[in-house]
């Protein structure tokens, strides 16, 4: 079975991104998909571990190394209220690019809006 490095983002408990390497076996899944799943079992495990102390990661952002964009920086997203925000009826997060400043509202589960976002801030001064 081939193997890939997947590189996958996550909020930890305290709202900051981290960021890891896991080699997976490759069959054709979506880093997306699989990282999702990761993350629902690390979680499912904390619970039944650790119930209300658990450790809860959030998924923000998975992909292949291999498909890994060369040379443009993409947004890096902190979240920045720590419990879910609202307005009328819609709940939201507001996530704060590091780099450029730049605001998204995740709604729901949606993390995608998150996801290859280019950054106003390139390397080149763009
Ligand atoms: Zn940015």
């Amino acid at each position: 079975m081939e193997k890939k490095i997947l590189i996958g983002k996550y909020n930890d408990s305290t709202g900051k991104i981290q960021q890891e390497e896991l080699e997976e076996n490759y069959i054709g899944e979506s880093a997306e998909e699989i990282y999702k799943r990761l993350i629902r079992d690390f979680n499912s495990e904390e619970k039944e571990r650790y119930g209300e102390k658990a450790d809860i990661r959030e998924f923000v952002f998975a992909e292949w190394k291999d498909e890994q964009s060369k040379g443009i920086i993409y947004c890096d997203f902190r979240k920045t209220n720590a419990g879910t925000l609202n307005e009328g009826r819609r709940f939201f997060d507001r996530f704060v690019c590091e780099k450029c400043g730049r605001v998204k509202r995740v709604y729901g589960i949606n993390s995608g809006v998150l996801k290859n976002v280019k950054c106003r801030k390139q390397e080149d001064g763009q």
